[in-house]
């Protein structure tokens, strides 16, 4: 187990484009255990790659209890919306609203670079929109509504 180091906003890294990945490697397989290890340890049910420093297009999820790795995602679809907190490991002890699609269905390789779908609604369409977003330099700070505010009792959970 290996828990790698979570960029803060401000991180330049977080603010660049990832490349695709184009094979799997023993390297990019280490990686892919260090960012679950690195989610779980965090109690974050998202992580992308630029979180921990490294530009690739690679997101882990699993916001109930079914891990996905998604390898050079790409957003077939949404449908509809869903307004409410969003959080994220890179800013740490914070939370803003922020409006996301409540459907989604993504397009990515596995881990054994193998093509599927994934089709997600609530908090798994916002977790696929805010991870396929640190891939192109983008955070949900830049799209809340309203202030940016202090995580309370109330709101850890979201
Ligand atoms: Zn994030």
């Amino acid at each position: 187990m290996a828990i790698r180091n979570i960029r803060v906003a401000g991180d330049e890294v977080l603010r660049k484009q990832c490349k695709e990945v184009k094979d799997m490697t023993g390297r990019t397989k280490g990686l892919i255990k260090d960012m679950f290890d690195t989610m779980y340890e965090a109690n974050g049910v998202g992580l992308a790659a630029p979180q921990v420093g490294v530009l690739k297009q690679i997101v882990v999820i699993d916001c109930n209890d079914e891990p996905y790795v998604l390898i050079n995602p790409r957003i077939l679809e949404t449908q509809g919306e869903q307004t409410g907190d969003e959080a994220c490991l890179s800013v740490p002890g914070k939370v803003g609203i922020v409006t996301r699609p409540d459907y989604v269905k993504v397009q990515a390789f596995n881990e054994k670079m193998e093509p599927y779908e994934l089709e997600g609604t609530g908090l798994l369409a916002r977790a696929i929109c805010h991870e396929c977003d640190h891939l192109f330099g983008r955070l949900y700070i830049d799209m809340i509504e309203g202030e940016l505010r202090d995580v309370t009792a109330n709101t850890e959970e979201e």
